[in-house]
């Protein structure tokens, strides 16, 4: 079984062409969402008590959300702006409300959970639950810079407690205040896991293990529309495969990274979760096939 366990959101997200409120977000909506395409993942969640009835109609579909508690207060906000490149975002706003203080329960139900993936959260709350579950093979967190500035020596904990980590290329820098990326890998290994995935947007991703690095590309696109939860919906595809493979071996892992990439593709091309909840599990099969044309040589 698989658990992903993070921030489910209301977003405003601002791109040059338009600007869209309380939209469904969160690391957890997307990576959990990505990631039911290939296996339907247990979500450990909190939302206030303004989040929308539909939202979590919609987020049933895809996943089991017996783990998504409901506290009195706002949910989660998020606003970010998106440059003119839509590669660079700013953060106008972080409202933590309801996540603040949350203390995560793992459901009975998700305890066994062999895969389990610790997207954009409070750090402290992610290297207290990894405990929780009784026989883990593959784990997977990512952070963010709100999360590196904030709480640091509780990044890099929580990244000894785990068996991969995720990041994109500008937060692994910001955490490791190494500039090149094999140092900053080398530098996350140390803290004690084995896999470091770094995302780097547009330009795909660098898997690092041992003495191995595995580059992939992005799935090359023309138009990008709203590139909010590509990293997420990256690690949710890597995660969602392992777990329906039953696998930690490293062609899987290697091969899960390409799933990555397939995932974040679908996710830019529309605005807000609307790109993976449209998808049909043949445009994912078809889009990898492509893939494998693209980078063969
Ligand atoms: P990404 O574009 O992959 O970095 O993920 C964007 C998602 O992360 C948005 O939907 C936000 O709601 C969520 N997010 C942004 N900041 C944080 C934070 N500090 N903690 C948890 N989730 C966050």
């Amino acid at each position: 079984m698989l658990t992903v366990f993070g921030s489910v959101a209301l977003d405003t997200i601002r791109t040059p062409s338009r600007t869209i409120k309380n939209a469904l977000g969160g690391a957890a909506t997307y990576a959990a969402i990505s990631s039911s395409f290939f296996q339907k993942p247990g979500l450990i969640a909190v939302v206030g008590s303004d989040f929308p009835k539909g939202y979590r109609s919609l987020l049933g579909k895809f996943v089991d959300t017996r783990g998504v508690v409901s506290k009195d207060g706002r949910t989660f906000r998020y606003d970010g702006s998106y440059d003119q490149t839509m590669s660079m975002r700013k953060t106008n706003k972080t409202e933590l409300n309801v996540l603040k203080d949350f203390k995560p329960v793992v459901p009975e139900e998700y305890r066994k959970s062999e895969f389990v993936y610790l997207a954009n959260n409070d750090p402290a709350q992610n290297t207290r639950i990894i405990r929780e579950f009784d026989r883990v093979r593959f784990s997977m967190c990512d952070t963010i810079d709100f999360w590196i500035s904030t709480k640091r020596s509780d990044v890099i904990k929580m990244m000894g407690v785990v068996d991969s980590v995720v990041i994109n290329d500008e937060e692994a820098r910001l955490l490791t205040k190494a500039h090149n990326l094999i140092k900053a890998a080398k530098k996350i290994m140390e803290w004690g896991t084995r896999f470091v995935i770094i995302k780097k947007g547009e330009h795909g991703s660098l898997l690092f293990y041992d003495d191995v690095v595995f580059p992939s590309p992005a799935f090359s696109l023309e138009n990008i529309v709203d590139p909010t939860g590509a990293g997420d919906s990256f690690a949710g595809g890597m995660v969602g495969y392992l777990a329906s493979k039953n696998s930690t071996r490293l062609s899987a892992i290697r091969e899960a990274a390409i799933y990555g990439n397939v995932m974040g593709s679908f996710a830019v091309e529309r605005y807000g979760t609307a790109g993976l909840v449209s998808l049909k599990r043949e445009q994912i099969a078809g889009r990898f096939r492509r893939y494998k044309k693209m980078v063969h040589f």
